[in-house]
C-alpha cells in the first residue's frame, strides 16, 4: 500500500517522504557537529570532496524511484495499537528501515566494501537515522503513514504526514537559528540520547505517534478535514525539536562507533 504514497504525493504536488530537507539537513547537521575527529575524517574521504553529510542528507529520497527496492528502508510499519515493535510482523523479509540500517552499517565496517557502494551506505545511514525519527515513519494506523488524513493548518489544507515532514518545521524560524539551537541542547544530552538500541528508539518514535501524533488529534465531523490548532502545534513543535535532536545524536554515535 505504501507505494501508492509517492504517487499520490507527486499528484498533491507535495514534498514527498519522511522529515523535508529541512529535518534531514538539521539531523545531519547536528550530528556532524558531535563527531570525533577520527570520524569526521573518514566521512569527509568516503563522501569525497565537495559533499557535505547534509549536502547527501536527502540523496536516498532522490533515488527512491529509480530504485524502487529502497522504497520499503524508509520506515518500519509498527502499528499504532500495537504496543511495539515486532520484527517479524512489522520488518517483513528485513525490509525496514531498522533492517536497513543495520545493513549499510556492516557494509560501512567492513573493510572490503567498495568505495562506491561504501559511500552509498554511509548516505543511506544518514538519511534512514534521521527518516525513522519522524513518528511516522515508525508507525502505521493503514492511512499510507498520514497521507489520507486531511488537515487543514493555519489555513491551508494538507495531510499529516506532510503537516511532520515538513509544515511544521517551516513555520518554526530559520533553519540557521534552529540549527543553533537543536545543536546545542543535542550536545548536552548527547551521551543520554545514544543509549539503546535502533530498535528502542524505533519503539520510541512509534509511542509518540500513539500519544501525539494520533493521540492529540482534534475531532472533526466525519469526511471533514481536522484543524490543527494552536495546541496541537505547540505540543508538536517540541516533538520534532527533540526528535532531531535525538536523531542528531544518535548519527554521530553510530558514525563514531562505526568509523573509528
Ligand atoms: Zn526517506
Amino acid at each position: 500500500m505504501r507505494k501508492y504514497r509517492l504517487l499520490v504525493l507527486l499528484c498533491a504536488g507535495l514534498p514527498a517522504l519522511a522529515w523535508g530537507p529541512e529535518g534531514h539537513d538539521l539531523v545531519a547537521r547536528i550530528a556532524e557537529a558531535q563527531l570525533t575527529a577520527e570520524a569526521r575524517a573518514r566521512v569527509a574521504e568516503i563522501l569525497g570532496l565537495g559533499s557535505t553529510m547534509a549536502s547527501v542528507s536527502s540523496w536516498p529520497d532522490q533515488i527512491r524511484r529509480s530504485r524502487p527496492e529502497t522504497g520499503p528502508w524508509h520506515y518500519v510499519d509498527i502499528p499504532i495499537d500495537k504496543p511495539g515493535l515486532d520484527m517479524a510482523r512489522d520488518c517483513p523479509n528485513g525490509n525496514c528501515v531498522i533492517a536497513a540500517i543495520a545493513a549499510m552499517r556492516a557494509k560501512l565496517r567492513d573493510p572490503a566494501t567498495a568505495a562506491d557502494q561504501r559511500r552509498e551506505a554511509l548516505m543511506f545511514v544518514i538519511h534512514f537515522v534521521g527518516d525513522m525519527h519522524q513518528p511516522l515513519h515508525s508507525s502505521n494506523h493503514g492511512d499510507r503513514g498520514g497521507n489520507e488524513v486531511h488537515i487543514v493548518f493555519h489555513g491551508q489544507p494538507g495531510n499529516l504526514h506532510g503537516l511532520w515532514d515538513g509544515g511544521l518545521l517551516a513555520r518554526m524560524g530559520k533553519e540557521d537559528d534552529l540549527f543553533a539551537r537543536l545543536s546545542a541542547a543535542s550536545a548536552r544530552r548527547r551521551k543520554k540520547f545514544a543509549k539503546g538500541s535502533v530498535s528502542d528508539w524505533a519503539e520510541q518514535a512509534h509511542k509518540l505517534a500513539q500519544q501525539m501524533v494520533y493521540g492529540r488529534l482534534p475531532n472533526a465531523a466525519p469526511g471533514a478535514p481536522l484543524t490543527i490548532g494552536a495546541d496541537y502545534e505547540r505540543r508538536a513543535d517540541a516533538v520534532i525539536e527533540l526528535q532531531i535532536e535525538r536523531a542528531g545524536a544518535r548519527l554521530a554515535a553510530v558514525l563514531n562507533q562505526d568509523l573509528q
